[in-house]
Parts: structure tokens; sequence; C-alpha cells
């Protein structure tokens, strides 16, 4: 071994940091891996505006653990989720290694949410409810101030000044284990100086594989090449983490043929340049023709579902067509962060032809959908107010108003893949669990690393799975040492 420690952490975001500082607090000589540049150090969290499904400083959303229990994945078999719903000392084998987050993780997770933001709070970050650019919600949403950012940087700098030691363009790439295949260390790569093998207990923290075209592909399929990481950090995830596991025999979990979709627009190159403002215009595929309804509820609650239906469309792109009613909406632009202008016409027949759109296709659906604007009188942009469209499929639930004021205005919207679903399974405690469903010695995930989610994510609490998770391996490894 090149150097000994007591951890080695794979991964300089909110679920490294925090893994390393919880760790060192506790005595541990601690190494923290990091694939960028210092000045590029965070990877997603650098970039995420870290939403927490909080509804006070010390209470997450009062849905957070049934939201996520309840989308555990489709079809489950009803006997082995009975079984998992008594304590895990008497599971048997299938339910042990069962490719789902079970019950006890989602509540331990729950469980040391407040903790984890005092502690926080100790290290210099600020909490606020804070505007968010959905103009309609369900839930409340938490915010740091400063975002991700101001959680990596305060973060760094605690473990810069508690000692823990950083490898700046290093990226892991291999578990070292003993003859008995237990986990001694890892060996990375050092860019410009080849190999580094560093002993010690290893926290694997280094993301999803957003940035790995070839995983993409296997795993959520070849359409996969129109999505796009929503931000330059997800680019340095390139999903060894849960490769490097995997091949010593970790089990699997969360929806490997899935993703977190954001509508973006795809003419912009700035960190998460969202288009959240379909809910009060219509959606068109390429052939011009609408294919959802753009309101079935709140923009919070549904933007996952529809961004997924634009994925299915003709070169994963739609557009969002809309008139100058829009700008009427308190607070619109808040819903828009692209940094492109929007395209813009006098008529829907200029509109076609700037989107290069078959133009009697678009004009038929705009004549169609505004015949099936009925009434308007309960029109409240930032409520759902049921004002929907009558006999045209498919239906528009809410904020169903005729499209008629020019100047018309369109956005291009593609799916951006915020992070990928497929990961480790894990214990309570973070620890990386192997395909017989038994704890592997020394060995533990946390954040993106950890597949936590199927079908319909459990928004914002991604940051909130790095931050604990990250903590729990942490006081696992001090207390085990
Ligand atoms: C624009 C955007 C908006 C988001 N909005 C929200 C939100 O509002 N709320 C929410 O809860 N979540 C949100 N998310 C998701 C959330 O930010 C991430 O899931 C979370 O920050 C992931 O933390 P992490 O530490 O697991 O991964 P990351 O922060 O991505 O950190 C991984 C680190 O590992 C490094 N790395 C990768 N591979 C290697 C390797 N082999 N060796 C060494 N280092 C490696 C990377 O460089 C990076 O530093 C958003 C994400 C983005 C990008």
């Amino acid at each position: 071994m090149n150097q000994e420690f007591d951890v080695v952490v794979a991964g300089c975001g909110v679920a490294g940091l925090s893994a390393a500082v919880s760790a060192a607090e506790k005595g541990l000589k601690v190494a923290i891996l990091e694939r960028a540049t210092r000045e590029e150090r965070g990877g997603q969290s650098r970039y995420t505006e870290a939403y927490l499904r909080m509804k006070a400083m010390d209470q997450v959303t009062d849905d957070f653990e049934t939201h996520l229990a309840e989308n555990l994945g489709p079809y489950n078999d009803p006997d082995l989720m009975n079984e998992m719903s008594t304590g895990r000392d008497g599971w048997s084998h299938q339910a042990r290694a069962l490719a789902i987050t079970d019950t006890e993780v989602i509540a331990n997770f729950a469980e040391h949410v407040p903790a984890t933001i005092k502690w926080l709070q100790g290290l210099g970050v600020k909490f606020d409810f804070l505007p968010t650019q959905f103009l309609t919600k369900t839930q409340p949403r938490l915010l740091p101030v400063g975002g991700g950012w101001a959680l990596v940087e305060a973060l760094a700098a605690a473990a810069e000044k508690i000692g823990v030691t950083f490898f700046y363009q290093t990226t892991a790439r291999k578990l070292i284990t003993d003859d008995d295949g237990v986990v001694k260390g890892l060996q990375a790569h050092q860019q410009g100086k080849g190999v580094l093998r560093l002993s010690g207990k290893v926290v694997l923290a280094c993301g999803g594989f957003e940035g790995n075209p070839q995983m993409l592909t296997k795993y959520i399929g070849p359409r996969s090449v129109y999505l796009r990481p929503i931000c330059k950090g997800g680019f340095y995830n390139r999903g060894e983490g849960i490769e490097m596991a995997l091949d010593i025999g970790a089990a699997p979990s969360g929806e490997f043929g899935s993703y977190h979709a954001e509508p973006i627009d795809p003419r912009s190159g700035v960190a998460e340049a969202s288009v959240f403002i379909f809910p009060y215009g219509i959606l068109v595929n390429k052939q011009g023709k609408r294919f959802v309804d753009e309101a079935p509820g709140t923009v919070d609650a549904y933007y996952e579902r529809i961004t997924r239906q634009i994925y299915e469309q003709q070169e994963g792109i739609a557009y969002v067509i809309l008139d100058q009613r829009v700008k009427s909406i308190p607070n619109y632009r808040l819903a828009i962060r692209t940094d492109q202008s929007a395209i813009e016409a006098d008529s829907i027949v200029a509109l076609a032809a700037k989107l290069q759109m078959p133009i009697e296709m678009l004009s038929e659906t705009l004549t169609q959908y505004n015949a099936s604007c009925k009434s308007s009188s309960q029109y409240d942009p930032l409520n759902l107010d049921g004002v929907s469209t009558e006999g045209i499929y498919p239906p528009k639930s809410n904020w169903a108003l005729p499209i008629d004021q020019g100047p018309y205005i369109a956005y291009p919207i593609i799916s951006a893949n915020v992070f990928t679903f497929g990961g480790l399974k894990v214990t309570p405690e973070g620890q990386v669990v192997n395909t017989d469903g038994e704890p592997m010695p020394n060995l533990y995930a946390a954040g993106e690393v950890i597949g936590m989610y199927y079908t319909n994510y459990t928004g914002s609490t991604s940051v909130l799975k790095g931050l604990v998770f990250g903590r729990l391996a942490a006081h696992h490894l001090a207390r085990s040492k």
C-alpha cells in the first residue's frame, strides 16, 4: 500500500464530504478522493440548489417515508413485502437481498435528517424556506442558503480544518480485497502520476453513472443518447463506485433502467436550464402534436412524469407553446431558468416555421386545443383550478386557457438526466449488502451510489440521502473501529 488511513472516501460531493468530516470528527484518519480539481470539486452537489423535503428545520415532510415506500417498484411480491415489515433478523434470503430499499433503511434515513441539519448549522450553513422554481407545489422545501455550493464549501472547509487528506484529480478505480474477499482499501489513478493504493475501510460516495454513456446505454437503453447530465458536475460521475462494488459481490438496488428527469432547454449550457412553465401552455412534439396532459396536478409533483413523456417523443424533444397570457402569472420567470431567449413569432404559422414543424399540424393542434377550452372563470394560475379542456385527448386538467394572444412564445425542452436511480443496496447504517443479503465488512455507500428510487423520484431527498448516509456510515465506522 502506498498510504494508510482508517477510512478512504471516494467522491467529494455532499455524501463523501459528510462521511469524511463525520469520520474525522470521531478521530479517524481520513482520505478523500476527488476526480475533479480542487476548484471544480463537489460533483453534482456543487450545482444543485438543494431543495430539502422538510416542513421545518427539524422535521421532514409528512409524506417523506410514505412517498419513498410507495415508490419501491411495481408488482413487488406481497409475501416478501409482508415479511419485510417485521424485524430484519428473521428475514428470508430473498427478502434480505431484494433489490429495493427496505423500510428500515427509509425509517433510519428520515430519523437522522433533523440531526444532520443541526450538525450542518453547527458548521455554519444557514437554511431557510426560500422561493423555488415551482409555481405550484404540494410539499414544502427547505433550502441551504447558497445551495449545494454552500454545503460543499462548508463541509470541505471543515474537512481541511480537521485534517482530512484530499487527493484531487484522483479517480477511484478498484476495491482492494484480501484473499477472503474482504475490502482492505482502494486503488486509484492520479492524473499525470499513475497508480495510488490507499488502505483503509472504504466509503463509496462517487455518484451515479449519469456521465457514462456506456452504462447509460447498457441500463437505460440506446435512447439515452437523447439525455444529458443536467450540469457539468454530472459528467464526472461515471459509475465506477457502483461497478467496483458489484464486481466483488455487492447487491444492486434501485431502478437501473431509470433516472431522475427534469425538463431543460437543450440550447443552454448553464446548470439546470430548466423550463417548468409548460402547465400554462401546451406541449407539442416535432410533428406539432400534443401528447400529454400538461397540467394533471401541481408542477412539483408531476414534472418528472411529464418530462419522461417528452423523452419518449421523436428525438427526445418537445416544445412548449405559450402566448402573452403567461406574462400575467405572478413571478412566472421563476419557472424559466434557461439563459436562452424564447423563440417568438406573431402568428402560429410563423412560429411553426421557426420551429421547423409541420405548419398545418401545429395550426390544427392549436385550433382543436383552443376549441376545447370552455370556461375560464375559475382560472387561478397559482392553485389547481380545475379549468380543463373538454372533448380532446389528451386532456389538459388545469389552467387550460386558449392560446391565442400573440406574439406566440416557444421553448424547446428535453429531458435532463439529473441522476441515475440504479446503485447499491445498503443496511440502515449504510453498509453495502452482498448478493446474499449480508453486510460486506469494511464497505459503505452514501449518496447517489445507494440505489433507492424506482419509477417516480421522491423529490428533494437526494441531497439529504448523501448527507445522512455519509454521516451514518462514518458513525458506524467509528463504532466498529
Ligand atoms: C442541477 C441539479 C439540481 C438538483 N436538485 C436537487 C434538489 O433540489 N434536491 C435534491 O435533494 N437533489 C437535487 N439534485 C440531486 C443531488 O444534487 C445529488 O443527487 C446529490 O448532490 C449527490 O451527491 P453525491 O455526493 O452522491 O454525488 P456528487 O455530488 O455528484 O459527488 C460525487 C463526487 O464523486 C466524484 N467522483 C466521481 N467518480 C469518481 C471516482 N471514480 N473517483 C473519485 N471521485 C469520483 C465527483 O467528481 C464528485 O465530486 C440535483 C442535482 C443537480 C445536478
